[in-house]
C-alpha cells in the first residue's frame, strides 16, 4: 500500500514555483484537425487550475504519438493549444522547441498563474532513453515536477520519471485518483470481487492473472485467451486462438484458482466463424461442439448470461480486455451483454486497459462505470505489483 502512497500538488508549496507538470495529451485528431476525444485534456485541467489558482508558473510537457526522437511536424503539440488555452481560458503559448532557445525564452519569462507548453519531449532522442543529461536539461526549467500521466508512468522516460532526480516530483490529481482507485480495489476491495479477464493472449495478461488470485472471488475468463483454458481442459478448439505453450501454465492457473478457492468461469458456449474476418458466415456452438476449421470470435448467448449472473451479485469488478472480436460488430455481443450488465449492477465497476476502454465507449455505457482508468498498460502492471517508474520517483507520503 505504501508504494501508492504518494505527496500531491497539495502537499507542496507551489506559490511562485516554476512546475513542469507531465500530462498525456496524445489526444486523437480527425482529418481536418479537430480533437475527436478531449478526455485526456479535461482530465489535467484539475491539476492545471489548482496550479494557476497557487500561482505557480506552469510548464506543460507531454508526448504525442511515435516521432522516434526526430521532430515530425504532424506529431506537434501546436494543434492541442486551442483547445487546451479554451479549457484553461487564458492563452497558452507553445515553444517549437523541447529545451532549446524558443523552450528556454518562454521559461525565462514565465509568470505566476501563467501555462507554457513545451514541443512533443519524443522529438527528442534523450525521452524514452530516459538520458540523464536530457533530464537534467528539463528539470532545470523548474522547481517541482508534477506528473499527471498515468498513461505513461509504467514507462522509465525522462520526462515521467528521469527529471525526479533532479527536483522534488509529486503527482498531480489525476494520478491521484488513479492509485487511490486501484489501490483500494486491490487492498479493501467490496466483495464479492469479480475480475473478467479477455482480449486475445494469455501471454499478455498471464502475471495480472497470477496477481489477482490472491485477491478475487471469481475469476471470469473470455475472448481469444479463452481457448487456450478450453484446450488445456481437452476441448477440440478448431482453429481457435491457441498458444501451445501456455496450456500448462493454463492448467496451473486453473488448479491455482481451485486451491484458493476462486471461482473459474470461462465460456460454455461460443460464437464461431468459418474466418477470422468481419464477414464470416457464423454460428453458435458449445464449448465442447466446436467443428474443426470453425475459431471461437465471442462467447455465445449462455455464456454472456453465465457472466451476467456473476456480476448481477458482485462488489467489485475489475475488467480488462474485450470477450470477443468486438472491433466486428457481428462479434461485439458479448462484450455488449457482459458492458450491459456492468452498467445496470451495483457493483464499483473498474475498467482498466485500452481496447477495453474504447469498447465501453463505443457500445455507450462510459458513463455507467464507476472509473475508466486512463492508463491501460499501467493500470494492467500496477494491479500486478510492478514497480511504475512514473509513481515510484515521486515522493512518499510521511
Ligand atoms: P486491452 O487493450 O483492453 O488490454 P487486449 O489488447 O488484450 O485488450 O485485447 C484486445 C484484442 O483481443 C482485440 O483486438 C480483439 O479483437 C481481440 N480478441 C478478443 N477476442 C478474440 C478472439 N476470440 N479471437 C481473436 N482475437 C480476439
Ligand atoms: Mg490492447
Amino acid at each position: 500500500m505504501d508504494f501508492l502512497n504518494r505527496k500531491t500538488v497539495e502537499d507542496i508549496d507551489v506559490n511562485g514555483k516554476r512546475v513542469l507538470v507531465r500530462c498525456d495529451y496524445n489526444v486523437p485528431f480527425d482529418s481536418v484537425g479537430n480533437i475527436t476525444d478531449t478526455k485526456r485534456i479535461d482530465e489535467s485541467i484539475k491539476t492545471l487550475r489548482y496550479l494557476i489558482d497557487h500561482k505557480a508558473k506552469i510548464i506543460i510537457c507531454s508526448h504525442r504519438g511515435r516521432p522516434k526522437g526526430a521532430v515530425k511536424p504532424e506529431l506537434s503539440l501546436a494543434p492541442t493549444i486551442p483547445y487546451v488555452s479554451k479549457v484553461l481560458n487564458q492563452q497558452v503559448q507553445i515553444a517549437t522547441d523541447v529545451i532549446g532557445e524558443s523552450a528556454q525564452t518562454l521559461c525565462a519569462n514565465l509568470e505566476e498563474g501563467q501555462v507554457i507548453m513545451l514541443e512533443n519531449v519524443r522529438f527528442e532522442p534523450g525521452e524514452e532513453a530516459n538520458d540523464p543529461t536530457f533530464a537534467k536539461k528539463l528539470a532545470a526549467f523548474a522547481d517541482i515536477f508534477v506528473n499527471d500521466a498515468f498513461g505513461t508512468s509504467h514507462r522509465a522516460h525522462a520526462s515521467t520519471a528521469g527529471v525526479a532526480a533532479y527536483i522534488p516530483a509529486v503527482c498531480g490529481y489525476l494520478i491521484q485518483k488513479e492509485l487511490q482507485i486501484l489501490g483500494n480495489a486491490l487492498h479493501t476491495p467490496k466483495r464479492p470481487f469479480v475480475a473478467i479477464l479477455g482480449g486475445a493472449k494469455v501471454s499478455d495478461k498471464i502475471g495480472v492473472i497470477i496477481a489477482l488470485l490472491d485477491k478475487i472471488d471469481t475469476l471470469i475468463i473470455g475472448g481469444g485467451m479463452a481457448y487456450t483454458f478450453m484446450n488445456a481442459l481437452g476441448y477440440s478448439i478448431g482453429n481457435s486462438l491457441c498458444e501451445s505453450d501456455k496450456l500448462d501454465l493454463a492448467q496451473d492457473i486453473m488448479a491455482k484458482a481451485k486451491e484458493k478457492e476462486v471461482k473459474f468461469l470461462i465460456p460454455i458456449d461460443n460464437i464461431i466463424a468459418n474466418k477470422f474476418a468481419q464477414d464470416a458466415q457464423w454460428q453458435v456452438a458449445d464449448s465442447d461442439q466446436i467443428p474443426e476449421g470453425w475459431m471461437g470470435m465471442d462467447i455465445g448467448p449462455k455464456s454472456a448470461d453465465l457472466f451476467t449472473h456473476a456480476i448481477e451479485h458482485a462488489g467489485t469488478v475489475f475488467w480488462n480486455g474485450p470477450l470477443g472480436v468486438s472491433e466486428w460488430n457481428n462479434f461485439a455481443k458479448g462484450t455488449y451483454k457482459v458492458a450491459q450488465a456492468l452498467a445496470n449492477s451495483k457493483a464499483y465497476s473498474i475498467i482498466g486497459g485500452g481496447d477495453s476502454a474504447a469498447s465501453v465507449e463505443k457500445l455507450g455505457f462510459a458513463t455507467q462505470m464507476s472509473h475508466i482508468s486512463t492508463g491501460g498498460g499501467a493500470s494492467l502492471e500496477l494491479i500486478e505489483g510492478l514497480e511504475l517508474p512514473g509513481i515510484s520517483c515521486l515522493l512518499q507520503k510521511e
